[in-house]
């Protein structure tokens, strides 16, 4: 015997007459003199049923399961429900079973007003809603696209092991300890990265992974502890190589959900003018709002704000600001670390007829000035340009696919005041830059590419080192002994002195990738049972204090806790 004969959401008139078992949720019941009407609902969508008054009738609830045999009828006329793929038919039940119930629920499928805590603790009701089935059925379409593309291209799916060394990719590491050797620890992989080199090094030149990745940073709208990427690389090949595969992946995903894919090849910017323009490396290029310079032209003003700021940038709204409107800007810019904000019409007595022209500002038009460090000038008007167009809702419906290419090698760790990679340790400089001074690393630029959709950084990428004495240099340049870099990466430079092809590869986050292609504002709505911000899973509860004894078989004592984190 099977359940049923068809889906609920299959129903057509085509059926009529024919006699046919459903089964699925009760989505709504409702009494009618003598009838009750119910409407069953399974993933594919609902029909109604139609039920003589009956115990077992009156016995349903919303969520109860049921199966239902009866003859598949047409609707009257006035009857016909046009917002409803079934809405022209209806099943006249002869036998309605009662497969399982349901108590009393938390809250309704399909209610779009319930907080997330409570949708992520009754995950299983949530899911049956139409948003968390079409973003989990969107997300296994987009990655068979993605591997149905690999596959043609002829890359090999590697596993590579989760638990192992910590892998610098500039997030703390989880640890695994290790009962057969107490007081030790593995690794989650924060990536594959070097098991991936490894595997070019070991002559298998296409590999790729839908591969789960642990970083142990602070949960936010596009990171969770844990998350999946489409991880490749590739050996004897080119950065436009990589960029070819990649744009051919994120294509067969759109074509796998059904969506018109984005025009290829993706446009490049370098990294600088990406921070020039728009003060972010990931910026949002479905809106221009560019951000504008006038350092030079207010060099001599007689504006000592502006002359003697290291750096004067601007931004052109199309709008003009009430003075609490502006007030309200400037709190905003000066959490986020700028000195103020200048409205340009209120400073105008201060400058010369020449240096206004220079600002170029239409009627209508307002800039808006930040005075400051470069870096700050660029951070906060970056951030400014996507608040306000937001706010003045000047971003179009369309989709801004981009690489930003030229990265520097290196950038300053402001918390130890060291050199640090840009990317990873891994990525390859260019050729030009293969011989720089480890202690004036400033101006090498790297083989390193990100991808960006409507300002979303889906991944980045690199061509990588493949000479021994490079990634050495790159070490030292961090500050490593010779000592620290074999104890940490011995095997890597092992592996780089056998023989290694030029090779480089890429990732994307595949939640950031599908949470745009479902129009979602964070990765949570994509994966089926996410943590919220503090860490914790509300649905089981994780994580959780484990007993001494069990600690103590891996030589792990607990230090107490004063005030543990609340789920
Ligand atoms: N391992 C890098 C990451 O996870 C990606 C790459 O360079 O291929 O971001």
């Amino acid at each position: 015997m099977s359940w049923r004969d068809i889906r609920c959401g299959e129903l057509r008139p085509e059926h009529v007459g024919q006699r046919l078992t459903v089964a699925g949720w009760v989505d709504t019941r409702r009494d009618h003199g003598g009838l009750v009407f119910v409407d069953l609902r399974d993933h594919t969508g609902k029909i109604q049923l139609v039920l003589k008054e009956s115990e077992a009738a009156h016995e349903l609830r919303n969520e109860f399961v049921v199966q239902a045999v009866g003859e598949v009828a047409a609707r009257s006329a006035d009857a016909v429900n046009p917002n409803l793929a079934t809405g022209e038919v209806e099943i006249q039940v002869e036998s309605l079973q009662i497969l399982s119930r349901s108590t009393p629920l938390p809250f309704q499928v399909g209610d779009d007003t319930v907080e997330e805590t409570t949708r992520l603790r009754y995950r299983w009701l949530d899911m049956r809603g139409e948003r968390m089935q079409r973003n989990l059925r969107m997300s296994h379409a987009a990655v068979s696209g993605i591997r149905r593309t690999m596959d043609e291209l002829g890359f090999v799916d590697i596993w590579t092991p989760a638990m192992t060394r910590g892998t610098p990719e500039g997030a703390r590491d989880f640890l695994v300890p290790v009962r057969l050797q107490p007081g030790k620890f593995f690794a989650l992989a924060q990536s594959p990265q070097l098991f991936k080199q490894l595997c070019m090094i070991g002559g298998l030149d296409r590999y790729y992974q839908i591969a789960t990745c642990w970083r142990d940073e602070d949960l936010r709208a596009d990171r969770q502890f844990e998350f999946r990427q489409l991880d490749l690389e590739m050996a004897f090949v080119e950065r436009e190589d990589v960029l070819d595969v990649m744009e051919a992946a994120v294509v067969g995903a759109f074509e796998a959900v059904g969506k018109t894919a984005p025009t290829r090849p993706f446009p490049h910017i370098s990294y600088d003018e990406a921070m020039l323009k728009y003060g972010s490396d990931k910026p949002d290029l479905r809106f221009g709002m560019e951000i504008q310079d006038a350092t030079e032209a207010t060099r001599g003003s007689e504006f000592g704000v502006f002359a003697n700021a290291p750096c004067v940038r601007y931004l052109v709204v199309p709008k003009t600001f009430s003075r609490a409107e502006h007030d309200r800007l400037v709190l905003l810019t000066k959490e986020w670390g700028a000195k103020g904000l200048a409205l340009l019409s209120q400073v105008a007595k201060f400058l010369s007829p020449q240096e206004l022209e220079a600002f170029g500002v239409p009627e209508g038009s307002s800039a808006l000035c930040v005075a400051d460090t470069e870096e700050t000038a660029a951070r906060v008007l970056g951030l400014l340009r996507l608040h306000l167009a937001r706010e003045l809702d000047l971003i179009p419906d369309t989709d801004a696919f981009h690489w930003v290419v030229d990265f520097p090698l290196f950038k300053h760790d402001e918390e130890t005041g060291a050199w640090t990679f840009m990317h990873h340790p891994f990525t390859a400089p260019t050729a030009s830059g293969e011989r720089w001074d480890p202690a004036e690393p400033q101006d090498v630029r790297g083989q390193h590419y990100d991808l960006v959709w409507n300002g979303w950084e889906l991944g980045s990428g690199s061509i990588r080192i493949h000479d021994v004495d490079v990634q050495e240099r790159v070490f030292t340049t961090m500050g490593m002994t010779d000592d620290e870099a074999k104890s940490k990466f011995g095997f890597l430079l092992d592996a780089l002195a056998m023989g290694a092809p030029p090779h480089g590869g890429f990732a994307m986050g595949i939640e950031r990738f599908v949470a745009q292609l479902a129009g979602e504002p964070d990765i949570r709505q994509i994966v089926a049972f996410p943590k919220v911000s503090s860490g914790s899973d509300p649905l089981t509860g994780a994580p959780t204090p484990m007993p001494d004894e069990v600690l103590a078989e891996s030589g792990i004592r607990a230090l107490p806790q004063e005030d543990p984190p609340k789920a």
